[in-house]
Order: structure tokens, then C-alpha cells, then sequence
């Protein structure tokens, strides 16, 4: 079927942000701590540090979760993680269980249950190898076949032999998780400044003694970048290489429609969850689009294992983004417009193609779908890091200075457990969260770089 032909209006993913001010008419003149983002990451940070009575400052240059946290599937999984991530992503789900009561809001969190499926004994077998992993962290995580697949999926479950099954792996809806935590986190005593870039840095003695924003400088000693996919440019201009690179990511929702299929499911042709609104959330199984930059060479080298292990997913390009970013400026004046400020919002255009191949894939694997509405489409650019784990760290050679970011496609369901542990490292204290794997150091002191095999 053509694009044309799928009927679907694309749209920027709505800012869903009723928080104040928006604007900020000035910043606060000091903070504790201050945040660059307003990602899942940064506001969840945000709420477990002003909790604690901390007094902290967020910069967003757009709008709360308008950028991944806003687009994303809206998956909350243990299932199928890297081993260093699975205390963390325990962690984060225990706190999507009770956050809606936590925080009085709605965040569309369900334990709905993650289904990967395989079409033959060789699939199946690869899905084995992570039940051994859940095993080891007392996870329920199980293979299913049979009468508990066609629980699962309804008559579907035919075409596949088995699947790795985790009832407890759940789901939330994005538009409404990253908002709710800010608000709450405002509630709790934060500031969170809307259509507020953060500039840069300002050092005295060499540590960090602030950040300018396009509203004001705010004296603070201690930074947290947060900024997801922009994190590299930022701390590039700081002389901090930090190598991150973007794939793109097409995924449409569709009309409320009746099915078997309750909770998450990914094949190879499809990754389709059940969505509050009784439509489903769909993508792709295995395209992900990848514009060729000047970054894609300077990091190809510590990107080249990922590339070898998800070379059959992406679809590479070169266009306009080539020339783009070799004219960006790597540094800049701090009293004048910086990068962040040119572009709000990170609001790429769904792949035609991409949409094409979601529509004649979910007939095949769901025919009970086949005839479902698009409603909407939307893309967002997932920034990853070369061994696909998060880097959450300090900053030796910048004290005060601290990162969170490269959450590779899988950081929207980490993200509270993430937030509670990166508060915990900006204030010395121990959540029991090791996060010793997590050291941007790691892709600069001859480790291997080795992402573990994606299921
Ligand atoms: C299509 C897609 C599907 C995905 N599916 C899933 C899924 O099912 N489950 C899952 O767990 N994860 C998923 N992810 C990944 C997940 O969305 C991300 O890992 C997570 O949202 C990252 O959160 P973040 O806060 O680090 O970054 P972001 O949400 O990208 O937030 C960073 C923010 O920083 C702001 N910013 C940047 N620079 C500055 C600056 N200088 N000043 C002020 N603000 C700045 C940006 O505007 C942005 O809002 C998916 C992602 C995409 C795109």
C-alpha cells in the first residue's frame, strides 16, 4: 500500500505541559542543583531532588517530554535489557506501580505483560538465553507457547512457536508521563522553566559555578546535563567528547479497536502495545532510519559493534542533515542565540515508507487489525551510545558537572528509577543503584565496547 493511501495526518507531538511559567520572565538567581532537559530523566531527577527539599532548577528549551520522552512507544520492560540496566529498570518499574498515586496524576501505567515472539527453534532459542538472565535477577520472566500465546494475542498466536513472556513489564502512556512527574516535581518545590535554553557554563576555579540561559545566568554549583539528544553538541562545546549518534524512529497510533492482543507484543515485523485510549501504539519491528552526519564519522569507530549487530534494522541515508551539522558551531558567544534556542523542538517527519510497511505488517500479523484507522503519525529521534546503555556520571576533569543521557530507545520506562538514582548520585547519597557501569569513561579507557545482543 502506498503513503498516500494510509489516510494518516502526521502531527508534532502536543505539549501537554500546564505547568508555570512559560515563558520564565527571569530565573531564579541560584539553585542547588540545575537541570538541563525536560525529558522523563530530567523531571523525574527534578522530583526525587526537590522531594528531599533540595532546591532545584530545570531548563527546558521546548516543552516538557516534547522530544523522545513525548514520541516514544510508551513501553515499560525489563524484558530483554542489558544486564548492567536490569537493577535500575527493577527499580523504576516498583515506581511506575504506585507513581499515579504518588503524584495524584494520571501517567497511563499498566502491567499489561512483554511479548517477544520467534517464528522458528533458532528465535526461540536466542529468547532463551535472556530467561537465563531473568532467572538470575528473580525475574518471572517465562517462555510461552500454545494456549497462554493465544491468551496473549488471540488466533495470531499460530504463527509463531513460542515467545519470551513477562506478565509484570508494562506500559505508560508518554504524553502524559513526563508532564505529570514535572508538575509534580513544581509541586514539590522545583523550578521547571519552559522555552529556556541553557547557553553554557560558567567556571570559577575551575568547577562549575553556573549556567546561562537565553533568560539569565542562575549561580549554581552543581549541573546535571540531561539533554538527550543534544547532549553531545552540549558538552562538545564544554571539550567533553561524549559520542552519541540518532536514528530515527516512525510510530503511529491508531483508532480504539477491538482485539485479543491487551499488552505489549515484538516481532520482527512489528512492535504493537495496547494504548489507554483503546487504540494501539505501532511501529516498525526493524527499520530504523539513520541520516549520515559528520558524526557518523567521528564516532563510527566506537559505533562500530552496534552497527554490525543492527545493520540489517537501518536504512541509511544522506541529505540536507550532512551539511547541516558541518556548519553547526561547535562553540559559541553565552550572550548570544545558541544552537538550542534555533531549534525548540526536535519534530522530525515520519518515514512514508516506514508507515507504508507498518500498515502491510500489521495485516499480516494482526489480520484482526488489518482494517484499523491511523489516526496519527509521528517520528522521533532516538539518541543512542555506542554500547546502547546510558551514560550517568560526574564529570572529573569539570567538577560540578554531571551527565545523563544516551539511553539508547529504551529510557522512557528507566526513566523514574533512573531519576532517583541520578539524585542520588548529585547529592552523595546510596540508593543502592550501582552505577559503576555507567561512566562515560568507559568508550575512552580501551574497554571493550560491546552492546549486548539486542533480542
Ligand atoms: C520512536 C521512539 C520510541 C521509543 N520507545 C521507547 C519505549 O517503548 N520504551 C522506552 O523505555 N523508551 C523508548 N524510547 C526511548 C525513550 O523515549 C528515551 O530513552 C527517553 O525518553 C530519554 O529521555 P531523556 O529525558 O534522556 O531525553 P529527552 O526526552 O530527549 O529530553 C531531553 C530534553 O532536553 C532538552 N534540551 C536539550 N538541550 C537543551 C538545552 N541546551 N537547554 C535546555 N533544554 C535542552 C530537549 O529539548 C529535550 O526536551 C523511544 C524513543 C523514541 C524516539
Amino acid at each position: 500500500m502506498l503513503w498516500s493511501e494510509t489516510k494518516v495526518k502526521t502531527t508534532t507531538v502536543a505539549d501537554t505541559w500546564t505547568g508555570r511559567p512559560t515563558p520564565p520572565e527571569s530565573c531564579p538567581e541560584a539553585a542547588d542543583i540545575v537541570i538541563i532537559g525536560g525529558g522523563i530523566v530530567g523531571v523525574s531527577t527534578a522530583w526525587f531532588l526537590a522531594r528531599q527539599g533540595i532546591s532545584v532548577a530545570l531548563c527546558e528549551k521546548g516543552f516538557i517530554a516534547g522530544e523522545q520522552s513525548g514520541r516514544n512507544w510508551g513501553w515499560v520492560r525489563i524484558q530483554g535489557r542489558d544486564p548492567r540496566e536490569v537493577p535500575m529498570a527493577i527499580e523504576s518499574l516498583s515506581i511506575w506501580r504506585t507513581l499515579a498515586e504518588d503524584i495524584g496524576e494520571h501517567v497511563g501505567f499498566t502491567e499489561g505483560g512483554c511479548l517477544y515472539t520467534a517464528r522458528n527453534q533458532k528465535e526461540l532459542a536466542s529468547l532463551e538465553e535472556w530467561r537465563d538472565i531473568a532467572r538470575d535477577f528473580g525475574l518471572s520472566t517465562r517462555l510461552i507457547s500454545g494456549k497462554d500465546m493465544t491468551a496473549q494475542v488471540g488466533d495470531a498466536a499460530s504463527q509463531w512457536v513460542g515467545g519470551l513472556f513477562t506478565s509484570t513489564d508494562g506500559r505508560a502512556e508518554p504524553h502524559l508521563a513526563g508532564p505529570a512527574i514535572g508538575r509534580a516535581a513544581v509541586r514539590a518545590g522545583a523550578t521547571l522553566m519552559t522555552s529556556c535554553a541553557v547557553r553554557g557554563i560558567e567556571t570559577e576555579g575551575g568547577r562549575v559555578s553556573g549556567v546561562v540561559t537565553e533568560h539569565g545566568t542562575i549561580r549554581s554549583s552543581t549541573v546535571l546535563c540531561a539533554a538527550g539528544a543534544w547532549s553531545s553538541r552540549f558538552c562538545a562545546s564544554l571539550d567533553i567528547p561524549l559520542p552519541q549518534l540518532q536514528v530515527r524512529g516512525t510510530v503511529v497510533r491508531t483508532a480504539p479497536a477491538e482485539s485479543a492482543l491487551q499488552g505489549n507484543v515484538f516481532d520482527q515485523r512489528i512492535g504493537i502495545r495496547r494504548r489507554q485510549d483503546g487504540g494501539f501504539s505501532i511501529a516498525h519491528g526493524t527499520i530504523l532510519d539513520h541520516s549520515i552526519t559528520p558524526s557518523t564519522f567521528r564516532y563510527a569507530f566506537k559505533f562500530l559493534p552496534a552497527l554490525r549487530q543492527e545493520i540489517g534494522s537501518l536504512r541509511l541515508s544522506i541529505g540536507s542533515d550532512f551539511l547541516d551539522d558541518l556548519k553547526a558551531p561547535r562553540t559559541w558567544a553565552l550572550d548570544r542565540k545558541s544552537p538550542f534556542e534555533e531549534q525548540r523542538v526536535l519534530n522530525p517527519d515520519p518515514n512514508p515508507r516506514v508507515l507504508a510497511g507498518i500498515r502491510k505488517n500489521l495485516a499480516r500479523t494482526f489480520p484482526d487489525l488489518a482494517d484499523v484507522e491511523f489516526v496519527e503519525a509521528w517520528a522521533g529521534m532516538v539518541e543512542t551510545s555506542p554500547d546502547v546503555v546510558p551514560i550517568i556520571c560526574d564529570q572529573p576533569q569539570l567538577p560540578g558537572f554531571f551527565i545523563a543521557t544516551g539511553f539508547s530507545g529504551h529510557g522512557f520506562g528507566l526513566g523514574p528509577g533512573a531519576g532517583k538514582a541520578i539524585a542520588a548520585m548529585l547529592t552523595g547519597n546510596d540508593v543502592g543503584i550501582d552505577l559503576s557501569a555507567f561512566k562515560l569513561s568507559r568508550f575512552f579507557d580501551g574497554s571493550p565496547i560491546r552492546p549486548f545482543s539486542a533480542i
